[in-house]
This record gives structure tokens, C-alpha cells and sequence, in this order.
């Protein structure tokens, strides 16, 4: 289990690095993604996670199993749900944008409102080295930009047109 950084932590603001495509494989990588998994399935209101929130600088992001799950806007998704990103790439976006509400694990008790493209593609390799391209729209979509930022060392609240904190217990909206 790892702690999950906040705000203010310095690998939330490096350019993670690329992992090289030989090295998936490792123990160390595979370990590292077990290791965001474990960490993001502890948190009930999380969707995605990337390295750096548990310190680790590189472009790995992980989706939790939930987004995938029956209340999904993406059923089409969960036949086969690609949970684990790597050096991921966003090659396509909607031209449209949407003001959507928006939190992070890694500035609790804090949300707000950004601009999104409603619809997003990802060109990643997965967990056992393997390219594939995802696309999607909603949560996912959002998620995937979400995700792609952390790995720039870039938070929502960098971007939101408004913040404002929540107190936890009436925090009930999902955290990337
Ligand atoms: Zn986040």
C-alpha cells in the first residue's frame, strides 16, 4: 500500500518519464502497477490514478474497475476494459468541450469545474507490453485527460475555471 502524495509534493509537478517498452515486463514496473492498483481499489471514490500520485515518476496510468462496471457510460468498454496505461498518448479529441466537475485524489476536499473534450483516444501499451488505441467519451474521456496531465506534472486546479472545497463527508463525487 502507498500513501497517495498532495499537492505541493514535487513529483506531482516533474514530466514523468517514459517507461522503456523492454522494461513493462520487469518486476519493477509490474510491481509499481500492482502497487497503483491495490492503492486506487482503497479508495471508494477514486476512478484513475496515475504514478506520480504515489510518487513514482512515469507515464503510467491506471483505471479502476468500477468505471467499467454496470452503472458504466462505457458497457462497450467492459467486454474488454484496458485498466492499465503506459506511456500513454493522447492522438485524438472532440472538438467539443464540456464544463464538467472534476476533483484528484492527490487535492482532496477540493473540487472544481474544467473544460474537457467529451470525447478522447489513447494510444498506450498495456500491462504486458502490448500497443492498443482506446477511445471513449463521459467519465473515460475525461478520465484519460485527467490522467495524461498528472503525467505532465499538471493538476485540474491548474485549469479550472472555479474551485472550491468540500467537506469530506459530502464529498461523494468521484476523484481521478
Ligand atoms: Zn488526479
Amino acid at each position: 500500500m502507498h500513501t497517495i502524495v498532495q499537492q505541493g509534493n514535487p513529483t506531482l509537478r516533474e514530466r514523468a518519464e517514459a517507461v522503456p517498452i523492454g522494461e513493462i515486463r520487469s518486476d519493477h514496473i509490474q510491481g509499481v502497477i500492482r502497487a497503483m492498483q491495490e492503492t486506487l481499489r482503497n479508495e471508494p471514490e477514486g476512478a484513475a490514478l496515475a504514478a506520480p500520485q504515489i510518487g513514482v515518476s512515469l507515464r503510467i496510468f491506471v483505471i479502476a474497475e468500477r468505471v467499467f462496471g454496470p452503472d458504466s457510460d462505457h458497457p462497450e468498454s467492459s467486454k474488454d476494459p484496458h485498466l492499465v496505461f503506459i506511456n500513454p498518448r493522447i492522438v485524438r479529441r472532440s472538438k467539443r468541450r464540456k464544463l464538467l466537475d472534476e476533483g484528484c485524489l492527490s487535492v482532496r476536499g477540493r473540487y472544481g469545474t474544467i473544460h474537457r473534450h467529451t470525447h478522447a483516444t489513447v494510444e498506450a501499451y498495456d500491462e504486458h507490453g502490448k500497443k492498443f488505441v482506446r477511445g471513449a467519451g463521459g467519465l473515460l474521456a475525461q478520465a484519460f485527460q485527467h490522467e495524461c496531465d498528472h503525467l505532465d506534472g499538471t493538476l485540474f486546479v491548474d485549469k479550472a475555471t472555479e474551485v472550491w472545497e468540500v467537506e469530506r463527508r459530502e464529498n461523494e463525487r468521484s476523484s481521478r
